[in-house]
């Protein structure tokens, strides 16, 4: 009788854990193969069940570790999904980031870890939070709320260290790819777009003109006599006004304009439904700042003035994305002519 009650336990043991080891080779398959947004959905309708508890979410730090911000989860509550607090706002989460190993509490709303934040939407007082992280680098937490069904037991431990390292890998994977992409596409010395996505963006916006019946403008920047600073400061001192002007393009533009570093000392910039005339005007505002506001550097403040060329779709001869950069060099070249610190629009 004994025996037979003990293989019957060993039996349900068995096919319980064979079911949750082939859920987690179906998790693990489509973690490998799966892009961005269909991980994170899978996340929502399995990592749960997985492991056997009511909720999770899964936060990431911010760039200074000062902050959490929320990745994904599946909780009901909308309101989680824009989520983002310093990090002392959750003791449990920063006591698993400090100790970098998972911190497990059963009876929450009495422990250390309780903070103002309402926990009635918990059925129950399970909290389980495990960190996330790639090597001896921390990049998050997995958070595992509620054990209703009692499925979570010493096993599940284990099994949620497991799935977290899972998620760990899965993850930091997707920002490795995020990285990888930005450093592609942007400039090392200004963080600006470079020049390959610069063309890119474009075509695409040379496309959408056309396709719209918008006018699209281009403004060419170019440092004057950029090679004189170089050789009185040295090219440290050039460099920081490279970097300078990249900072007063930024803040003059608006969200849908798009800045790229376009050469040395050159930069470009495109900007939709502007006719030249308006863009002149946007050319002019950062002429003068430029010259008026001397550029502060290390060996003292320097006096840099700046040449604009403006195109826009709409001039005679253009009728492709290369021709309005054509435009906007000629005009160019014809300001610099006519004696730098200047904007024009060559209308030939
Ligand atoms: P102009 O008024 O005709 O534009 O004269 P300029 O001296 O600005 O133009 P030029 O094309 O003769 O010289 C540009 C210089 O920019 C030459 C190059 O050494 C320098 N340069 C290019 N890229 C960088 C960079 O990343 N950092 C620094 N410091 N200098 C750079
Ligand atoms: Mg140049
Ligand atoms: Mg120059």
């Amino acid at each position: 009788m004994y025996n037979n009650k003990m293989s019957k336990e060993n039996s349900s043991k068995q096919s319980t854990y064979k079911n949750k080891l082939e859920a987690l080779i179906e998790f693990t398959k489509s973690v490998n193969m799966l892009g961005y947004d269909a991980v994170f959905d899978m996340f929502k309708q399995n990592l749960s069940s997985l492991i056997g508890v009511d909720r999770f979410s899964i936060f990431l730090l911010d760039e200074d570790n000062s902050n959490f911000f929320i990745l994904v989860h599946d909780h009901a509550e909308k309101e989680l999904d824009k989520l983002k607090f310093p990090i002392d706002k959750s003791p449990i989460m920063k006591e698993s980031y400090n100790r970098m190993s998972g911190v497990l509490e059963d009876n929450f709303t009495e422990s250390k870890y309780v903070t103002d934040i309402k926990r009635k939407k918990y059925k129950d007082n399970f909290a389980y939070c495990l960190p996330l992280r790639a090597g001896s680098k921390l990049f998050g937490v997995l958070n595992l709320n509620g054990n209703s069904q009692g499925f979570f037991d010493s096993d599940g431990l284990q099994f949620a260290l497991l799935i977290s390292e899972i998620v760990s890998i899965s993850i930091n994977n997707f920002i490795q790819l995020e990285e990888q992409k930005e450093l592609a596409s942007t400039d090392g010395l200004t963080g600006l777009l470079n020049l390959r996505s610069f063309y890119e963006q474009l075509n695409m916006e040379y496309e959408r003109s056309i396709r719209f019946k918008n006018v699209l403008s281009c403004i060419i920047v170019d440092i004057d006599c950029f090679k004189e600073i170089n050789d009185a400061y040295g090219h440290q001192v050039g460099n920081t006004v490279i970097r300078e002007l990249a900072v007063r393009l930024t803040k003059q533009l608006r969200k849908v304009d798009t800045l790229a570093r376009y050469g040395g000392e050159e930069f470009a910039l495109l900007l939709p439904k502007t006719k030249s005339q308006s863009a002149m005007v946007v050319a002019e505002r950062l002429r003068t700042n430029v010259a008026l506001v001397p550029f502060e550097t290390s060996a003292g403040p320097i006096k840099v003035t700046i040449t604009l060329g403006i195109s826009d779709t709409l001039m005679n001869g253009v009728d492709s994305s290369d021709q309005i950069l054509v435009k906007a060099d000629a005009a160019l070249y014809k300001a610099k002519k006519e004696g730098r610190n200047k904007s024009g629009i060559d209308e030939e």
